[in-house]
């Protein structure tokens, strides 16, 4: 490395370590900041001579990371933003922080795929899901797509590993082919995660006619564009690989969401030359992640936490989560989004059955919304107080941003 990438490097390193020892959170943000502050390309040359991975998405992608991370692990030590500082700026401390490594996967922002594409020049990236997420900021769905397919136009020697479920996914991976303009059509490897969540891919990116489903396939009603046969898919409690071998998964986390995310890790680890023979087992490793499902033993109840930001990822969690009384907590600051109409995209009615509390600074918007939806719900007033409105046995928490925070800070900072 350039001495002006050393010496930012070291920087970044000793102000994260210095944030971290004062407790204000793991330092990855303020020590990839003062190092770009430094040299602007620290990004870029602590990436070379790296292979890397990028795993981007709206949902699932910290855990998708965490997976892949421990599959690549087959081959030897990868550096990771594993707490999910997820911009340019958690990406340059993950880096310095993790020394000289062979391999790298980085959990990206939507937003900044093309930024970080065009900085790390990674080996593959991993395209998950778009869904609608933070509307009174965040880009919409099909503006996301474009930026996407507009970033991987530019970068055609990357090998793509996107699901082939998500139409708008699908678009974003498959620029057509500009041979005069020396633009090749990317490769692609397609998995099937499976995608609960339809309503932001109703109509056609490419041509604005309505997209029809039958069963997991989808198409077009205006234009070529359908779902592709996918390579890896979810099968049973397994994998299936593209030569047909069935693998077995035993994973920590739960719901099929995460076996898809999985088969995606496996995808991944593939295209640095991994066997999912030799990967499958580690996945066992992870359990929670940052929090996100953790299990808590407290006066009796076991609680576990579960993460859901917006509405595709809430009908995630109400899959993931076992029929046991349930508290959901929404707040409404900062890194939540200020808006929470988006409650009424979700439908509750899974809820329906089992005892619903209801907390969070937010949650009497989320009270009109289950009252619309006929789902019987009580209010507690502290994370406590929901513990003891319910019997021993199950509690499943699930929570947005900040409030899962909040709850996760209640249980002491549990991983
Ligand atoms: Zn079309």
């Amino acid at each position: 490395m350039p001495l002006r990438a050393k010496v930012a490097s070291s920087v970044s390193r000793t102000a994260a370590a210095l944030s971290r020892a004062a407790g204000r959170g793991d330092g990855s943000v303020i020590g990839g900041w003062i190092g770009l502050k430094i040299d602007p390309d620290l990004l870029a040359h602590l990436s070379a001579g790296r292979a890397i991975a990028l795993v981007s998405g709206t949902n699932g992608k910290t855990t998708t990371t965490r997976l892949s991370a421990a599959a690549v692990g087959v081959l030897g030590r990868v550096a990771t933003n594993s707490f999910g500082a997820n911009m340019p700026t958690g990406h340059t401390s993950a880096l310095a922080k993790a020394g000289s490594t062979p391999y790298a996967v980085l959990e990206v922002d939507e937003h900044y795929l093309a930024q970080v594409l065009e900085a790390t020049e990674p080996h593959v990236v991993a395209l998950l899901n778009l869904s609608r997420d933070q509307l009174d900021r965040a880009k919409e769905v099909a503006m996301m797509a474009q930026l996407w397919r507009a970033a991987l136009v530019r970068h055609t020697d990357v090998r793509v590993v996107a699901n082939a479920d998500d139409p708008m996914v699908v678009w974003a991976a498959t620029p057509p082919a500009d041979p005069a303009q020396g633009v090749r059509p990317p490769h692609v490897t397609w998995f099937s995660a499976g995608q609960r969540w339809h309503d932001d891919s109703w109509v056609c990116p490419e041509c604005g006619s309505t997209i029809q489903r039958s069963g997991e396939q989808w198409w077009c009603t205006g234009c070529p564009l359908r779902r592709p046969d996918a390579q890896w898919t979810v099968e049973d409690d397994g994998v299936l690989d593209p030569t047909g071998a069935w693998h077995k998964v035993t994973l920590q986390l739960p719901g099929k969401v995460n076996l898809g995310n999985a088969a995606t890790a496996l995808a991944v680890a593939a295209e640095f030359g991994v066997r999912p023979v030799d990967a499958v087992s580690r996945l066992h490793t992870v359990s929670s992640v940052a929090g996100r499902y953790a299990q808590v033993d407290r006066d009796g109840r076991n609680i576990r936490l579960l993460l859901a930001k917006n509405p595709a990822s809430w009908l995630e969690a109400f899959d993931m989560a076992d029929e046991a009384p349930t508290l959901l907590s929404i707040n409404a600051r900062d890194p939540d989004g200020l808006d929470t109409s988006w409650l009424f995209d979700v439908d509750f009615a899974p809820l329906r059955g089992r005892q619903v509390l209801i907390t969070g600074d937010r949650a009497y918007d989320l009270a009109v919304r289950l009252d619309v939806n006929g789902v019987p719900f009580q209010h507690v007033r502290a994370f406590g107080e929901a513990v003891r409105a319910v019997p021993p046995g199950r509690l499943e928490v699930i929570a947005n941003y900040t409030a899962f925070q909040d709850i996760r800070a209640e249980l002491d900072r549990v991983n």
